[in-house]
């Protein structure tokens, strides 16, 4: 007889991303859902790989990256935020950006440790804090604007929180943090044992011409954080899984001991043609315009519509409720848009550790404007 192991994370099931995307292509269904784009990636990166593939670079990577990597990133920060990260002690690339989470939240969480998160929230955080026996200790993000309340953040520290989650531009609100939101988060972990997970991976995708706020621009926020970013969402490569994670020396060391024994290093031959495109500043500083004018895209073309659109100032999604359509949950409401109308998106309340059902859904917008116009023409009609 097999024996059933006893659950790790016996409350999590399969994520929302893999159900919606596999009910998708059952039903062949225009695909809104898992946040991918369909931009074509550079010919002359998918060249470049093909290049060092062919040339023989196809053994191990140094387990922390390839050295012309790391220095290009670091350049790219100096000039971005001001900060250059030490290539050889405070870079290190990893297989996407959710292992850079998960290996950031192993680094420091300690059983009994407590992580403050902000719901909604993408859903690997919480699931790596209570893998190492740590505390998840939820706080939701004020209705309708999804900003932070700085006073019930200070109410929830107590001696045993050992890292604050931040993410901005915001997965699935699209919301940004402002320079007031970092002061305040300065002003908390101030003096305190207290680690920043910053996951920054729409760091190129801000709307309006608003600034990105990174941790990486401010001195006191930087020595304590891990910043996570992906070449995935970056250069349209989320299949790659190339991401990675700056963070000071001492963090950095930590990381790198359970990077090594997790995937050991990331893809050899993406790290050296990323290297060679990262001279390319405009690659990712065109990136804004081109989903701002996808965002507005979209937006209009669901104006009449019985949607109501949240704003997005970042990201590549769009948060909508379905308020004035039914009431059903919105998981059902989801699955139903699938099946009866063909057009996928994510639901809102798997963000939530307790479900919290707003009947929102989440759209990505990182489409083609035949697609988008295509999709916006049904949930027109609904
Ligand atoms: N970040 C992507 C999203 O939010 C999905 C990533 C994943 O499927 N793990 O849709």
């Amino acid at each position: 007889m097999a024996f059933i192991p006893s659950s790790k994370l016996p409350n999590t099931g399969t994520t929302i991303f893999s159900i919606m995307a596999k009910l998708c292509a059952e039903y062949n269904a225009i695909n809104l859902a898992q946040g991918f784009p369909d931009i074509p990636v550079s010919n002359k990166l998918i060249e470049l790989v093909t290049e060092y593939m062919r040339k023989g670079y196809n053994q191990y990577a140094p387990m922390h990256g390839v050295p012309a990597l790391l220095e290009k990133l670091s350049d790219k920060y100096k000039k971005m935020y001001g900060y250059a990260p030490d290539p050889e002690k405070e870079i290190t690339i990893t297989c996407g950006a959710t292992e850079a989470c998960f290996t950031a939240i192993t680094s420091v969480v300690h059983r009994g440790d407590e992580v403050i998160i902000f719901e909604p929230a993408f859903d690997c955080y919480a699931n790596a804090v209570l893998l190492c026996g740590g505390v998840p200790v939820y706080i939701p993000m004020q209705y309708s604007a999804y900003s932070i309340n700085w006073i019930e953040v200070r109410e929830k520290i107590t001696p045993r929180t050992k890292l604050i989650v931040i993410n901005s531009p915001h997965n699935p609100t699209g919301t940004t943090l402002s320079v007031h939101d970092m002061h305040e988060l300065e002003t908390i972990v101030k003096g305190k044992e207290i680690f920043i997970l910053s996951d920054e991976v729409y760091e190129h995708i801000v709307f309006d011409g608003q600034p990105h706020e990174s941790v990486l621009k401010y001195p006191n926020l930087r020595q304590c954080s891990f910043f996570i970013s992906s070449f995935g969402k970056t250069y349209h490569i989320t299949g790659w899984r190339m991401g990675y994670c700056i963070a000071p020396p001492s963090l950095t060391y930590e990381f790198r001991k359970i990077h090594q024994f997790n995937t050991f290093s990331a893809h050899t031959p993406s790290q050296y043609a990323l290297a060679d495109v990262l001279d390319d500043s405009e690659m990712y500083l065109s990136l804004s315009t081109l989903l701002e004018e996808k965002r507005n895209f979209f937006t209009a073309a669901l104006k009449k519509s019985r949607f109501v659109l949240y704003p997005s100032r970042g990201t590549y999604f769009q948060l909508a409720s379905y308020e004035k359509i039914s009431d059903e949950p919105d998981m059902q409401f989801a699955k139903r848009l699938v099946r009866e109308y063909g057009v996928a998106c994510i639901p809102v309340s798997p963000f939530y550790h307790n479900h919290l059902d707003q009947k929102i859904i989440r759209f990505c917008f990182a489409k083609h404007r035949d697609t988008l116009a295509q999709a916006a023409e049904v949930l027109c009609k609904i």
